[in-house]
């Protein structure tokens, strides 16, 4: 009757144990994306938490806004990615920021990651893009009143935006998707993926 015992509480250790070790295993989140660094980086907050916004008026955060970024792997399954987009989401809809729109490389990872709110659709809900990238722009131009998270206290006129642009990018199924958008939405586009560019949109000033 011990003996038995003694068994049933080995057996229950070694079961917990082998799943604690492989829930650590788990949130160590291997990924075919990310550095180690950008995976602390990342896994620093919950999901639901905003990172810290990168500006212009500091010089090592200047450096990595002005940097080209690389394309991500889209996979569902990769946590860290996953994390990654929610804390972006997090971030842009901070009433501290109240964005329209943000990119990764803003919060200090140089991935092709944006996400934008839909002017264009139905509750103006965010939406995600991986990879995106403008394939054409109509001639026909729209001046807009532009700001940035990343560049504080200041709010300008582009006159050098298209009114409407064709994009392509991956959804989160990992599919490649074209779309066109206009007006509005169409400046937040061109505006974040200038960001993936290590573009800010006093560039496009005249
Ligand atoms: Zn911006």
């Amino acid at each position: 009757m011990i003996r038995k015992i003694y068994y049933t509480v080995f057996v229950i250790f070694l079961f917990y144990g082998c799943s604690g070790f492989d829930s650590s295993q788990k949130h160590s989140t291997r990924s075919k994306n990310f550095s180690k660094d950008e995976v602390s980086l990342i896994f620093s907050g919950e999901s639901n938490q905003s990172m810290r916004v990168l500006s212009i008026y500091n010089q090592s955060d200047s450096i990595l806004l002005r940097t080209k970024c690389d394309d991500v792997i889209v996979d569902s399954d990769d946590k860290t990615l996953m994390h990654l987009v929610d804390r972006m989401y997090a971030t842009v809809t901070d009433s501290s920021n109240d964005g329209v729109g943000i990119a990764a490389p803003q919060i200090g990872i140089l991935k092709n990651i944006i996400w934008v709110q839909r002017y264009d659709k139905e509750g103006n809900p965010f939406e995600v893009y991986f990879n995106p990238k403008i394939k054409k722009y109509t001639k026909r131009k729209l001046n807009w009143l532009e700001g940035c998270l990343s560049i504080p206290g200041r709010r300008d006129t582009t006159t050098t935006r298209s009114y409407a642009v064709l994009l392509e990018y991956t959804d989160v199924q990992n599919t490649k998707q074209i779309e066109m958008v206009e007006g509005f939405t169409a400046i937040i586009f061109q505006h974040e993926i200038d960001h993936i560019n290590g573009i800010l949109y006093l560039d496009r000033l005249k």
